[in-house]
């Protein structure tokens, strides 16, 4: 409703810009034309005046020369009149349906933000009722209950606690996703990749280990442009997800290459893979595959992978992904060698 109005608004705008120069052009030409006019005709009457008529040495009366001078210049001006202000009317109903496409045109992509920004609030409000609800339920039996024993109030406070974690996760995640999509440019520095997926390897290595789960790394050293923390923060997500998704004492492959004046990792994995339906989407904020059918429960909000496109994008750099399902797959980060 309030676009359908700025829409509205807008074309109103631009149609009068239109017209203000349409028809200031066109007073201009009315006037130069018809001076022009004037002067044109005004020589050839005093030339009239002058000349004498076939045999008749007498020339026109003067009164009838200018009368009919007069006549000729209003009757051409009129004409002209009629010309300008046909020609308005088809700038007026142009510019009318010009104007309307051209705004629906500059306000579409104020409009898809909005309305994705709009998405975003209602997915995070819900996460965070989710774990708020849960609490709020557990807490509330635990009230009526008047004979509740201790083993049963720790074991409410400890599951308060779970919920407690997630939300602390999920408001860390919802944080890491606004720096994420904040202009770091200015902090910028020479980076080496190799160090960078060491210190993401090194905050992930417990997760790892808990599920024995080796790494087979083919690491070179390239040197990029960026910021530290969230280029970090980009190979921790992927190291995340290529555990959380993989089975125990499976492998994970680290490569890094030089192709075309670009530093490309690929991690790839030997997880549960990523259905064909649902590779368009993983990217998405809050977008989690069903996992409902494997084995393997996975925790989480469906941001990684939103934050980890961010951080690539912001260094001009991109994020791919090759999967087959129950296969596993090959995430593919491309960063631009400054
Ligand atoms: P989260 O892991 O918290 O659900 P992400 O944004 O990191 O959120 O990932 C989105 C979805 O993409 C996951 O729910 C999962 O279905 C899929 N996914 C991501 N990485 C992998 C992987 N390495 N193997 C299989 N599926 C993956």
């Amino acid at each position: 409703m309030t676009f359908k109005s700025a829409y509205l608004k807008l074309s109103l705008f631009y149609t009068l810009i239109i017209m203000i120069v349409s028809v200031g052009f066109s007073l201009a030409l009315y006037k130069i034309s018809t001076d022009e006019l004037g002067r044109g005709l005004n020589r050839q009457t005093r030339a009239l005046r002058e000349m004498p008529i076939g045999n008749n040495p007498t020339p026109l009366p003067w009164q009838e020369l200018e009368n009919i001078r007069l006549q000729q210049q209003a009757s051409s001006a009129a004409r002209l009149r009629i010309y300008l202000i046909d020609f308005n009317l088809l700038i007026l109903i142009g510019a009318t349906v010009t104007s309307y496409f051209l705004a629906k045109r500059t306000l579409k992509p104020i409009e898809e933000s909005m309305e994705t920004q709009k998405r975003f609030t209602v997915d995070a409000s819900h996460e965070l009722r989710t774990p708020l609800t849960a609490m709020r339920a557990e807490i509330e039996v635990g009230l009526r209950d008047k004979n509740i024993n201790l083993q049963s109030a720790r074991k409410l406070l400890q599951s308060n606690l779970q919920e407690i974690e997630k939300l602390e996760n999920l408001s860390g995640a919802l944080l890491e996703l606004a720096k994420s999509q904040t202009d770091l440019v200015q902090d910028f520095q020479t980076l080496d990749i190799e160090e960078l997926i060491i210190k993401a390897y090194e905050k992930v290595e417990k997760l790892a280990d808990q599920k024995k789960i080796q790494f087979k790394n083919q690491l070179r050293g390239i040197e990029i442009q960026g910021d530290e923390r969230s280029l970090v923060q980009l190979f921790v997500v992927l190291l995340e997800n290529a555990i959380k998704y993989s089975p125990q004492k499976s492998y994970i492959k680290i490569v890094v290459k030089k192709h075309d004046k670009k530093a490309i990792v690929s991690i790839t994995d030997q997880g549960i893979g990523i259905k064909a339906v649902d590779l368009p989407y993983i990217f998405d904020r809050f977008y989690r595959a069903d996992h409902s059918r494997s084995k393997i429960k996975a925790d989480g909000y469906g941001l990684g992978l939103s934050i980890a496109k961010s951080i690539a994008n912001l260094h001009s750099g991109n994020i791919f992904v090759k999967s087959q399902y129950t296969k596993g797959s090959t995430f593919i980060v491309a960063l631009p060698i400054k």
